[in-house]
């Protein structure tokens, strides 16, 4: 990579954040657009963020990325922030714009809808009844792009108390319901997504009752890390539709992209092959 003096510049903040896969995934589409520019892994503290980012900005970056621990701590230094970041409580990506405002934006439910939509093109969201399994920041994120497009969301969260603030804070269609629930709520379900960390590599999957859901119902999990998770093989087996989490870490990057170097960079095999190189296909341990 040879950069010009006006080469664009982005990066990712996180602490720590030798595990984003960020830099990669930026990196490829940099290398196949062939654009001058470049994006950075950026570790930075939490007590330092705020100056940081404003420093960022000030050495002529275009934006970047948010990770953990700083999702909700970027709210504090955007001069404005998007719809879908008030929604999602978070910010994952800053724009800075030419009179040097700080733009915060969340793309993480628009990355879950639109992985849906490239795997199932003929999916619609209107009037469809998701399940939906968390209420951490993903499941915030995603019933936030599900209610925008007109689903009806179930959650169902290990700690009730999290889904019922959840589903107040967000409104609408929504409604918080039992773990126990699920045997009733899943022969409705058009859509069963597990936004929870269960089915990481090293954890269980979560136990449901699969025979449960309907012929035409989808199953998606957002855990990419193995990429077929316990729930989408059980899925598999049962001859459901499964849709796997990574789409969403590759799709949720385009925004930012498009917004930093100029280009809607496209989402396809080679990328996800790319990305993915280092991710187990199935959890052998569990
Ligand atoms: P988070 O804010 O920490 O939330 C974790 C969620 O998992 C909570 O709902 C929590 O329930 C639940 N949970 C954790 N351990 C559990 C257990 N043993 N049994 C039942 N529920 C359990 O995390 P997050 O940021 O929302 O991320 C959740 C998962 O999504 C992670 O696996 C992450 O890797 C993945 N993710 C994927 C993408 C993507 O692009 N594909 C993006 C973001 C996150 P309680 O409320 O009861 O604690």
């Amino acid at each position: 990579m040879i950069l010009s003096g006006s080469a664009k510049l982005a990066g990712v903040l996180g602490w720590p954040v030798a595990h984003s896969r960020s830099p990669r995934l930026h990196g490829f589409w940099l290398h196949r657009y062939g654009i001058d520019g470049a994006y950075l892994p950026l570790p930075v503290r939490p007590d330092r963020f705020a100056d940081a980012v404003r420093t960022l900005r000030d050495l002529g970056f275009r934006g970047g990325n948010v990770t953990l621990p700083h999702k909700e701590a970027a709210f504090t230094v955007c001069d404005r922030v998007s719809r879908s970041a008030q929604r999602a409580g978070a910010v994952n990506t800053l724009i800075f714009e030419a009179d040097g405002a700080i733009v915060g934006d969340n793309t993480d439910g628009w990355g879950f809808v639109e992985s849906l939509r490239s795997a199932l093109p003929d999916l619609t969201f209107v009037g469809r009844t998701a399940v939906l399994l968390g209420a951490g920041g993903a499941a915030r994120a995603i019933a936030a792009a599900l209610l925008d497009e007109g689903a009806q969301v179930a959650l169902v969260n290990r700690t009730p108390e999290r889904a019922e603030a959840l589903a107040r804070a967000l409104g609408g269609a929504i409604v918080a319901r039992a773990w126990e629930a699920l045997d009733a709520l899943l022969p409705a379900a058009d859509l069963l997504i597990n936004a929870t960390a269960l089915g990481m590599k090293g954890m269980p999957s979560p136990a449901l009752p699969l025979e449960r859901l309907p012929h035409r119902a989808i199953v998606t999990d957002i855990v990419y890390v193995p990429r077929r998770t316990g729930l989408l093989r059980a899925a598999e087996r049962r001859g459901l539709r499964t849709v796997c989490g990574l789409g969403m870490l590759l799709h949720q990057a385009r925004p930012g992209f498009a917004a930093w170097f100029g280009i809607d960079p496209v989402v396809d095999a080679e990328l996800e092959a790319f990305v993915s190189a280092d991710i187990p296909e199935i959890d052998e341990g569990e």
